[in-house]
C-alpha cells in the first residue's frame, strides 16, 4: 500500500509536479521587521461606506477604470483591472497560451510567478538570461525568442533592479509583430517613472504592460492591478477573466487610492523610500560583510553576503528579509526599502555581523 491518496491517480503530471509558492507569510515565520516582499511601509487607512452588498459588483469598476487610465495616459478602453499584476500574469497565459503546445520566454534571474504561471498550465518555458536582455543586441534577443507566445520583461527587474531602455523594448515589440506579444511587467515602475512603456501601447497591438497598486500604491493586501493593452489584444483576456473579479469593497478602496491627492502623496512617498535606498546603499557599501550589491531601481536592493550564515542573526532578532539563490549561488538577500526604524534594524544587523567577518 502506497501512502499517496486516491485522486492523486487522476492529477495530470504537470500540476503533480508543482512545489506551492513559500514565502515567509505562507511559512509562518515570526518577525517584527518585514522587509521581505517589497511592500511599503506606508499604512494606508479607509474608510468605506458600502449600501448594497445584495448585488453584484460592476465587472470592471468605471470610476477606477477612468482614474487608472488617466493616472496611466491610456485610453480607458485600454486597461483591465485584475487581482493583483499577478492575476494578469495568469489570465495572459490562459488566454494566448495552449498547453502542452506553446511556450513562453523569461530572462533569469527574475519574478518567479511567470514560471509558476507556465507550470500550472503545462505551458513549456524558454529560460534566457538578464545578461542577453540587457547587453544584447535586438536580433539575438529576436532570434532566442523564436516561438514564444508571450516574452516576459519584468522592467525595473526583480530581484536585481536591472532596467531596459523603453527604446530596445519598442524595437523588440516592432520586430516581434504578429509573432509574440511582448509582456512588460511595471510592478515597480512608480520608482523611476521615466522607463514606463505604457506610452508605446497606442502603437503596438503586441505590447502588454502590468501594474499594481501592491508596491508604490501601498496596496498589497488589496490585491488589485491592471492590465495595459491595445483594445484588440485586450479582448480575448475579457472573455477569460471572471465573471466578477473585483469586489465592491476592493474598488471603493482603489477609487480613493487614485484620486489626485492619494497620488500626489504616492510619489511623496517614492521620494523618500528612493532617498532611504542610496543611504541602505551606503551602508552595504561600507560593510565587509557585503561582497556584491545589485543597486537599481524599484524599492529594494539586492546582495551577496560573504557568508550565508550572517542572515542567521537576522532571523534571530525577528528582521525579515528574502533570502535568493542566483547565479548558482545561495548567499543573496533581497532588502525591501522600510521606514527609518525599520532600515535602522538592519544597520544594527550589518554592524553586528560586519564585526564578524
Ligand atoms: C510584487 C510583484 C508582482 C505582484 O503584484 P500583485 O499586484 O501584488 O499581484 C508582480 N510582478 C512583480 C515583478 C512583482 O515584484
Amino acid at each position: 500500500m502506497t501512502n499517496k491518496p486516491a485522486q492523486a491517480t487522476l492529477l495530470p503530471d504537470n500540476i503533480a509536479a508543482l512545489t506551492a509558492y513559500s514565502s515567509a507569510k505562507s511559512e509562518k515565520i515570526s518577525g517584527n521587521t518585514w522587509l521581505n516582499a517589497n511592500e511599503s511601509p506606508y499604512t494606508k487607512e479607509a474608510c468605506i461606506e458600502i449600501r448594497a452588498l445584495n448585488r453584484y459588483p460592476d465587472p470592471q469598476p468605471q470610476v477606477v477604470i477612468d482614474a487608472y487610465s488617466t493616472y496611466a495616459s491610456v485610453d480607458s478602453d485600454q486597461v483591465i483591472m485584475t487581482r493583483g499584476a499577478d492575476e494578469g500574469i495568469e489570465l495572459l497565459v490562459r488566454t494566448y497560451c495552449e498547453p502542452a503546445k506553446d511556450r513562453i520566454s523569461l530572462f533569469l534571474p527574475t519574478y518567479g510567478m511567470y514560471k509558476v504561471t507556465a507550470d500550472t498550465h503545462n505551458v513549456q518555458i524558454n529560460s534566457l538570461s538578464q545578461d542577453l536582455l540587457l547587453n544584447g543586441e535586438v536580433k539575438d534577443i529576436i532570434n532566442a525568442v523564436s516561438g514564444s507566445k508571450l516574452v516576459f520583461i519584468c522592467n525595473p527587474n526583480n530581484p536585481t533592479g536591472a532596467v531596459t531602455s523603453v527604446e530596445k523594448i519598442a524595437e523588440l515589440t516592432k520586430s516581434l509583430a504578429n509573432k509574440a506579444i511582448v509582456v512588460v511587467d511595471e510592478a515597480y515602475i512608480e520608482f523611476s517613472e521615466s522607463y514606463s512603456c505604457a506610452l508605446l501601447i497606442k502603437d503596438f497591438d503586441n505590447l502588454v504592460v502590468l501594474r499594481t497598486l501592491s508596491k508604490a500604491f501601498a496596496l498589497a493586501g488589496l490585491r488589485t492591478g491592471f492590465m495595459l493593452g491595445a483594445k484588440n489584444t485586450l479582448a480575448p483576456v475579457r472573455k477569460v477573466i471572471a465573471p466578477y473579479p473585483v469586489s465592491t469593497v476592493v474598488a471603493q478602496i482603489a477609487a480613493n487610492a487614485l484620486c489626485s491627492d492619494a497620488i500626489t502623496q504616492m510619489r511623496r512617498q517614492v521620494v523618500i523610500l528612493n532617498k532611504a535606498k542610496a543611504t541602505l546603499i551606503d551602508w552595504l557599501e561600507q560593510s565587509p560583510a557585503v561582497s556584491k550589491i545589485l543597486s537599481g531601481e524599484g524599492n529594494f536592493v539586492t546582495l551577496q553576503l560573504k557568508d550565508k550564515a550572517l542572515l542567521t542573526l537576522a532571523t534571530n532578532t525577528g528582521l525579515i528579509m528574502r533570502p535568493f539563490k542566483l547565479y548558482n549561488q545561495d548567499n543573496w538577500l533581497r532588502i525591501s526599502i522600510g521606514n527609518e526604524q525599520e532600515l535602522k534594524s538592519v544597520k544594527d544587523w550589518l554592524n553586528a555581523i560586519s564585526a564578524q567577518v
